[in-house]
């Protein structure tokens, strides 16, 4: 890739900032985390995952759409990991100052007003969803958030709850870094999942609980999900829904473009 045709915003000089990007550009913000994945999966599963997922929606759509991928912002809210070692986590109050800072700084430095975030951490989700209309209301951004996994219109066909580094996201690392599966440390559970206890303590819609992967109700190992039936066809064939859903969702994006206030 040359300089002349990157479409990440570091490998631009000052001065081809204003001559490449016009108002009308898409940013596009992977967001990750530094947490436990299980014995399997490491630690910048999430970074990854939003990363590389970004750059293939910028590689394949960047020209038709104007897209430009910002730097990965790699550490998020991940207290729901923080009893294993090398889990890193910002307070919300430090995560939210974080994202108000960096649209502060986009809405000086770039022309760019639209704003496509690559989450690749579900405890994001909540904080996000409320911070979008910040982003908007306060600085005149025109937001959306991308949730890959559930983006995804591959039936991964999962026979209990694919929480967290489960077959769907170890299958996306078996295609985007192999060499950092733990293919030895994957096994099926010794005891099949409390699959009761996952519905009622994440998946109730009725009711939020601050769920945590130390919980044994929830999981044994930190994982909670069929990480053994995982394989790299499947993370590839999630890849590419991301991919072509990503097209639908940044039109979207163009068409809600809100009036300037
Ligand atoms: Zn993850």
């Amino acid at each position: 890739m040359s300089a002349a045709s990157s479409r990440q915003l570091g490998d631009l000089t000052f001065p081809e900032v204003p001559q490449r990007l016009r108002d009308t550009s898409i940013l596009c913000l992977p967001i990750g985390a530094i947490e436990q994945h299980g014995a399997h999966l490491p630690l910048n599963t999430d970074v990854i995952v939003a990363e590389e997922l970004t750059r293939r929606i910028v590689a394949r759509l960047g020209d038709e759409l104007d897209l430009w991928q910002l730097p990965t912002i790699a550490v998020s809210l991940s207290r729901e990991h923080d009893w294993a070692p090398g889990t890193l986590s910002l307070s919300v109050t430090g995560f939210v100052t974080l994202m108000r800072d960096m649209a502060r700084h986009i809405v000086r430095a770039l022309p760019a007003r639209n704003l496509a975030i690559v989450n690749g951490h579900g405890g994001n989700r909540g904080v996000l969803d409320n911070l979008m209309h910040e982003l908007a209301g306060d600085f005149g951004l025109n937001p959306c958030v991308i949730h890959p996994f559930d983006l995804s219109k591959v039936d991964t066909q999962a026979t209990t709850p694919d929480v967290h580094g489960g077959k769907d996201e170890t299958s996306v690392m078996l295609a985007l870094a192999p060499h950092l599966v733990r293919r030895e440390a994957i096994a099926p559970p010794a005891t099949p999942p409390d699959t009761q206890a996952i519905a009622a303590l994440v998946f109730d819609r009725g009711v939020s609980f601050p769920w945590r992967t130390d919980d044994p109700r929830l999981t044994a190992t930190g994982a909670i999900g069929e990480a053994h039936a995982a394989s790299a066809e499947l993370g590839e064939a999630i890849i590419a829904s991301v991919v072509g859903e990503s097209r639908g969702v940044l039109r979207r994006l163009l068409d809600q473009r809100m009036p300037k206030r």
